[in-house]
């Protein structure tokens, strides 16, 4: 079984004895790379469409986990059994990760992490993570055969979680314990905003791009005084 950096880096998260749920599974190398670890007591491996699902099922077999890894066919989390503590919501855009926990908010009641790997619109998953009492534990940021990711975990707090507007940008643990490919990065996304706002733009055009440069220079600020 081939296991990528961005999963290996998702399985790490999860903490030994976790009872978890991976949405969207697929190909469902998560839960059985942590049940042949030993790490885990339970997992559902969810899918909401046949092919994936029957995919999932076969691979679950195969590897001889039933006793671990139940597949589960349902929309997101909405057959959640009721002793997952630890929600996996892996390689799928931002908004429908957002999607899927909006639907069924009373199914995350038992649930006490998440660990998740959006692609795309971190800033507004962070925001609602916010929003619905959790507090990000952990980041990892990295590049993966080229390409950027950064995946987290968020734990339920009991206290009200606020972060400010930088934060919710850029991750507040990529501020406070930024990764090499963190900087190297958001480098890259200041050079593109810088080479876009000195070409000859509309006013407010190149007034957007010239904000970015200055969100992603106070970023990197911060982070650097982060690490010093
Ligand atoms: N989690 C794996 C990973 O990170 O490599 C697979 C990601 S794959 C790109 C996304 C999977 O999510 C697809 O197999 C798709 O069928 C499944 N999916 C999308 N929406 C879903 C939903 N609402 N409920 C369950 N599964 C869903």
């Amino acid at each position: 079984m081939h296991v990528s950096k961005r999963l290996s880096a998702i399985a790490s998260l999860v903490d030994k004895g976790s009872y978890i749920a991976d949405i969207g599974s697929d190909h469902c190398v998560v839960p059985i790379l942590l049940a042949e670890q030993k790490k885990i007591v339970y997992a559902e491996a969810v899918e909401n469409k046949k092919g994936p699902y029957q995919k999932m099922c076969h691979e679950i077999q195969s590897h001889g986990l039933e006793d671990v890894i139940h597949p589960v066919f349902a929309d997101g989390i909405e057959a959640l059994g009721e002793k997952v503590d630890t929600v996996v919501l892996a390689g799928m855009g931002g908004r429908l990760i957002i999607s899927i926990l909006e639907k069924h908010p009373e199914r995350l009641k038992n649930v006490s992490s998440l660990i998740l790997d959006p692609h795309g619109d971190l800033p507004s998953v962070r925001s609602f993570l916010a929003s619905k009492g959790f507090l990000e534990c952990a980041s990892m940021f990295f590049y993966d055969e080229g390409i950027a990711y950064n995946v987290m975990k968020w734990e339920k707090s009991s206290a009200p979680v606020t972060y400010c507007q930088q934060e919710i940008d850029f991750g507040p643990m990529n501020l406070k314990h930024p990764s090499e490919d963190w900087f190297l990065y958001w480098e890259k996304q200041l050079r593109y905003h810088e080479g876009i706002a000195s070409k000859n733009l509309p006013l407010e055009k190149r007034k957007e791009h010239l904000e970015s440069c200055q969100k992603i220079r106070d970023a990197i600020a911060t982070a650097k005084q982060n690490i010093n």
